[in-house]
């Protein structure tokens, strides 16, 4: 596989730096006022080498790509049988935000990247208090960021006070007994978890976190057993992209996560952690330069998992 290049990534930073189409996210209205302009691009090495074109070190909340890491923490604190009896592991081919999201016979959510999964999986973040929850999952992504990450208060209350949707999934899971009575603390975990601040340079070292199986290629420090590592990535593989995520398996071929303001994180196992950030996102929530740019450095670079052979 050839490596990626400074020169490639800046060729594909002026490539798309052209592409106009969408707009930022409006449904929390903290996100309309991002710039469309911005646009970075980092790939991070599991050697901890880093090459970065664009705006990188702007700041933005990392809505959706947080749930991977969330994820990871609870299959921590509670293993695998567990945390499958409340969170399934299948794709919906459903938007993010569908409220028709629950098994039919087990009701519970389909897969913790969707945000039914994802409010759920928060609801279980063990921690004897909402302070002390919050304090984990802020450790958690300091952890794979390799520096301390705070979360937007803007942010979090944009959401929390417009969140009817978000609201009435966390009831049906009460409804159904997958979380319990503490529906505004689990609630306001996941919006606190989806405001918090990183630039791309962060995304790329988390995503290279998860390609050196767990390990921070800068600290050296673990952030997520090993052995759980191999449950998140097939889960960011299969449901990360949500209802593309099989477009995204057949064209890019690495596990990904996308979020609502504009980021998205890429795996490859192994070898490289990679992530975009621009606001302008399609209907799906997905950032338009962000996918374009993944496309073409998979196709220039081999990077598909299922072309290595
Ligand atoms: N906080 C956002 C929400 O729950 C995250 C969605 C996303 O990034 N896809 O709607």
């Amino acid at each position: 596989m050839p490596g990626p290049t400074q020169a490639l990534i800046d060729e594909l930073h002026l490539k798309y730096a052209g592409l106009r189409e969408g707009s930022a996210a409006t449904y929390i209205p903290e996100l309309a006022k991002a710039s469309t302009e911005h646009f970075g691009i980092v790939v991070a090495g599991v050697d901890g080498s880093l090459i970065a074109a664009g705006d990188t070190e702007v700041l933005f909340s990392l809505q959706s790509t947080s749930k991977p890491l969330t994820y990871g923490l609870v299959l921590e604190d509670f293993g695998r049988e567990f945390v499958l009896s409340k969170v399934g592991v299948e794709p919906t081919g459903e938007a993010f935000n569908s409220i028709v999201e629950l098994e039919k016979h087990t009701h519970r959510p389909y897969n913790p990247m969707i945000n039914s999964g994802a409010i759920a999986v928060s609801s279980l973040i063990r921690g004897a208090s909402a302070e002390a929850r919050l304090q984990r999952v802020l450790g958690l992504f300091e952890g794979y960021a390799g520096r301390p990450l705070a979360y937007d208060k803007k942010i979090f209350e944009s959401e929390k006070n417009t969140a009817h949707r978000n609201r009435s999934i966390a009831h049906l899971l009460r409804h159904f007994s997958v979380i319990g009575d503490d529906i505004d603390d689990s609630l306001d975990l996941y919006f606190q978890q989806c405001s918090i601040l990183a630039n791309t340079r962060d995304l790329a070292l988390i995503a290279a976190t998860l390609a050196g199986g767990g390990i921070n290629p800068r600290t050296g420090k673990r952030a997520v057993q090993e052995k759980y590592v191999g449950d998140i990535l097939s889960l960011m593989f299969t449901c990360g992209m949500y209802d593309s995520s099989g477009e995204w398996a057949y064209s890019v071929g690495i596990p990904a996560k996308s979020g609502v303001s504009g980021a998205i994180f890429g795996v490859v196992p192994g070898k490289l952690g990679i992530a975009v950030f621009s606001p302008p996102i399609d209907e799906k929530g997905h950032s338009l330069r962000g996918m374009a740019v993944f496309k073409e450095l998979s196709q220039r670079l081999n990077l598909s998992i299922f072309r290595h052979l």
